[in-house]
């Protein structure tokens, strides 16, 4: 859902077509009307693709909202949306919600919203917060530049808007960096009561199947009609509510795969359940031996219509209503290989402490904590590998490392949205009683505790899950080996499992292996 709501916003900003504007303008009276696009534009769709029926768009608009009011969810943002007096908090509150939902499941996101709420109750609160703060908490909660931006523009309201909140979508739009057109409806909507739709996946979903669009649901074109109808059907007197139930079909009874349509407080007004209704009622005749009618469950019927499925790829019966939404295939993700060494030491109680280093301020995982890392071509050998490995740990120490001493502890792949990550995981454990100073401060010694508190990224704590149970293992060899796929445990490691190597011995000049 929340890769969706994403790509909607992406798909809006690629098209730049048109700022968020609040319902009433733009198409909407050809919406309403299913015809009268201004001049300039292209001749708007079939009637059967719109919400044509004031009646109609009526009855949607009870239906939902009695829906909602009876089987909401109770979720914290709801309530601090609802009850927060302060209209500047009310939109803060929002806000924090909003964006973390863009990637992320309403379940994991309600933990890390109530430590945020707790932590950074106000945008003044967040303003002062420090970057390495802000990655802490979001930590685990993925695509860490939210959490970067969102604390940006909360400095950019509290300096240069006297710590008020826009108060409409426009606004909220233009002057807060990183709210896009949908984070600017929903604040606007939700805090502020402003009469403007919201599209994010949930939202598409479920007005693809209410009006029968199979065309591609992630073009530009597509995407600006969404944006029409959801404008042309929001509930003036409470826009926010019926924009959150919504989403809320679409994420709890119209979902991807098995939608719950005889549950569905719309299904009446939901075009793509009529068609299957007509076909099975078609087909029932038919085994009935009774004369069937010309079917009427085709497509509109207007050539090269831009809302109706492509024709190379029509209505499959097989699939019901999740034949809508349809988008273009998914580019695939881009593979990547990174060593990565998980240098150990005994800390001054006997607990094993572990380096840290800290990525740059910018690009993937900005500014976040990891292990000495280091991208590495997909073919490269592994006796290279390791070499390369070694000269990039001593940059971090200072001191020449032995490439020999790197012990293998297998493959760890983390999905990024469009990363395929192989981390190569070594280790290099060293005795107890030494002190290392690392040369830069963006490194630093962390205890196991320290480094879960830390701002480290969720395949960074996969590194070292896979690197302690390898060292489970070690210690206790009737836990193993067992090979899983894809794992190629102690393969390639020339130190045998356990071995505890010297400082020294790891410090000294590297010898051949
Ligand atoms: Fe979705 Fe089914 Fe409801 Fe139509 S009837 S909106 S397909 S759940």
């Amino acid at each position: 859902m929340s890769k969706l709501r994403a790509a909607a916003a992406g798909g809006l900003r690629r098209s730049g077509r048109r700022a968020a504007s609040p319902a009433g303008k733009s198409r909407k009276g050809a919406l309403l009307r299913g015809a009268g696009a201004p001049a300039s534009a292209p001749a708007p769709p079939p009637a059967q693709h719109l919400f044509s029926d004031p009646a109609e768009i009526q009855a949607l608009r009870g239906n939902l909202l009695a829906w909602y009011d009876k089987c909401k969810r109770d979720l914290p943002w709801r309530t601090l949306a609802a009850t927060e007096p302060d209209a500047d908090r009310r939109g803060y509150a929002v806000w924090v919600s909003e964006i973390m939902l863009q990637q992320t499941q309403v379940a994991t996101v309600i933990d890390y919203y109530n430590r945020w709420m707790q932590k950074w109750p106000t945008l003044q609160a967040l303003a002062q917060a420090s970057l390495e703060e802000v990655n802490e908490l979001w930590a685990g909660l993925g695509y860490y530049s939210r959490g970067k931006r969102l604390q940006e523009a909360a400095k950019k309201v509290v300096s240069e808007l006297d710590g008020r909140m826009p108060r409409t979508a426009e606004l909220l739009q233009k002057l807060l960096p990183g709210v896009g057109r949908y984070t600017a409806g929903a604040i606007a909507s939700i805090s502020y009561g402003q009469a403007t739709g919201v599209v994010d996946g949930n939202v598409i979903r479920v007005l693809c199947r209410l009006r029968c669009i199979g065309a591609d649901s992630s073009s530009p074109a597509v995407t600006d009609w969404l944006w029409d109808m959801a404008n042309a059907v929001v509930d003036r007197s409470r826009p926010g509510d019926f924009n959150q139930a919504l989403m809320e079909l679409g994420a709890t009874v119209c979902v991807p795969k098995a939608p719950l349509c005889g549950e569905c407080p719309v299904k009446k007004q939901c075009r793509a359940r009529h068609r299957v209704e007509k076909e099975l009622a078609l087909a029932s005749q038919k085994l009935l031996g009774k004369p069937t009618p010309v079917p009427d469950v085709e497509d509109c019927g207007v050539g090269d219509c831009p809302l109706c499925p492509p024709a190379a790829e029509p209505w499959d019966s097989s699939l019901g209503v999740t034949n809508f939404p349809r988008k273009a295939a998914k580019k695939q993700p881009r593979a990547a290989r990174t060593a990565t060494c998980v240098l150990q030491r005994r800390g001054c109680h006997g607990a094993p402490e572990y380096l840290i280093v800290q990525r740059p301020s910018s690009g993937l995982l900005a500014g976040l904590w990891e292990f000495p890392s280091l991208p590495v071509a997909q073919d490269l050998q592994e006796e290279k590998q390791r070499e390369v490995l070694a000269d990039h740990l001593q940059a971090w120490m200072g001191q020449p490392v032995a490439a020999g001493g790197l012990q293998f502890i297998g493959e760890v792949v983390h999905i990024f949205s469009h990363i395929h990550q192989t981390y190569v995981v070594y280790s290099l454990p060293l005795d107890g009683d030494v002190t290392l100073d690392p040369s830069s401060p963006q490194s630093r010694w962390v205890t196991e505790e320290e480094f879960h508190a830390s701002a480290v990224s969720t395949a960074m704590k996969k590194v070292l899950k896979a690197y302690e149970k390898q060292r489970g293992k070690e210690s206790n060899p009737s836990m193993g080996p067992k090979r899983k796929r894809g794992t190629k445990m102690q393969r390639a490691s020339s130190t045998s499992p356990g071995t505890q190597l010297s400082l020294h011995a790891f410090l000294r000049a590297p010898t051949a292996l």
